[in-house]
């Protein structure tokens, strides 16, 4: 049986605190990396220590995918230790490239512009989401696909799992049935889709549509206990799926009443289904409903057309 251990990491997110994991495969093998705050670091070390390890004996590092909340403490660690790390092909593009950070800035501030905002908060959403303190001391050493094995840990291979970000990875090991999945399944929690922009030259991913078959994916191989990025370890993988796989459902069925109301941006539907809640979360709400928005145009249930460069949505008879 894989030797694997959890520490978890307080983060001041509202998800709550999050889980890193130790592998002890060849190599010692840090699979994630919390959030960038002084007691997040003191938990890890002390986490460490209680396993008669230090931040020294981290050997490689595998990231699942390059939010806040799973890359943060990555720039301490290698100020301090000079380890391989292991990530998708996109990660180190979207955590370093600056001329990455001014694209995805105009990508956003077009979206949000033909979802319905103003110039102005088009703008000023975008350079808000857009923004991020470039983390400038990351190498990825080997990019990671599906199928491959990762290095030092011969019985752990990729699942790729695109759909919360679009550098989404999965460790599956066959032989125990164990996945570790960061932040695409997390027990009794709808897992948000973040859209991230495409590279210049590409289109924009479908991330519900993505996550939708994810989801499937990961129920085709047998998997008896399943670690997550937040909160508990999985032993029902199926159920925990079907459950984010309703929750979605009962979303796609309130828009749809949101439409049964008349043609609307979708501004007006973000305002119609979340009243109270929109205004301080509204980047949040567009990729909620953009990619619902997707998964009904791609059903055939929704048209889009775009009037004065804005896009009006409309049920299909
Ligand atoms: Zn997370």
């Amino acid at each position: 049986m894989q030797k694997i251990e959890k520490i978890t990491l307080s983060t001041n997110f509202p998800i709550g605190p999050v889980n890193v994991y130790l592998l002890y495969g060849k190599k010692i093998t840090l699979i994630d990396a919390g959030v960038k705050t002084k007691q997040a670091w003191k938990e890890l070390n002390e986490g460490l220590h209680k396993m008669g390890l230090t931040i020294f004996e981290i050997e490689q590092i595998v990231i699942t995918h390059h939010h806040d909340d799973h890359i943060g403490l990555l720039e301490w660690i290698l100020e301090i230790i000079s380890v391989p790390v292991y990530a998708h092909k996109n990660t180190q593009t979207y955590l370093q490239d600056e001329d990455y950070m001014y694209w995805s800035h105009i990508f956003f501030k077009n979206l949000l512009y033909e979802f319905g905002l103003s110039n102005k908060a088009a703008r000023e959403w975008s350079f808000l989401k857009s923004k991020r303190e470039l983390l400038t001391n990351l190498r990825v050493t080997k990019e990671l696909k599906e199928g491959d094995v990762i290095p030092n840990l011969p019985e752990w291979r990729i699942i790729e799992t695109q759909g919360h970000s679009q550098d989404h990875i999965s460790l599956y090991c066959a032989k125990d049935r164990i996945l570790i999945c960061g932040d695409h399944v997390i027990d009794d929690i709808h897992v948000g889709l973040f859209l991230d922009a495409p590279f210049p030259g590409e289109k924009r991913a479908k991330p519900l549509l993505q996550y939708i078959n994810n989801l499937k994916k990961c129920l085709s191989f047998p998997v008896e206990i399943t670690y997550s990025g937040h909160g508990t370890d999985i032993y029902d993988l199926e159920s925990i799926v079907n459950a984010q796989l309703r929750r979605t459902e009962k979303r796609a069925t309130r828009l749809k009443n949101t439409l049964s109301k008349g043609e609307k941006t979708g501004l007006d539907i973000i305002k119609d289904m979340y009243p109270d809640r929109y205004e301080n979360l509204i980047v949040t709400f567009v990729l909620e409903i953009t990619s619902l928005l997707d998964l009904l145009i791609e059903r055939n249930e929704v048209i889009a057309k775009k009037r004065n460069g804005i896009y009006l949505y409309r049920l299909i008879e």
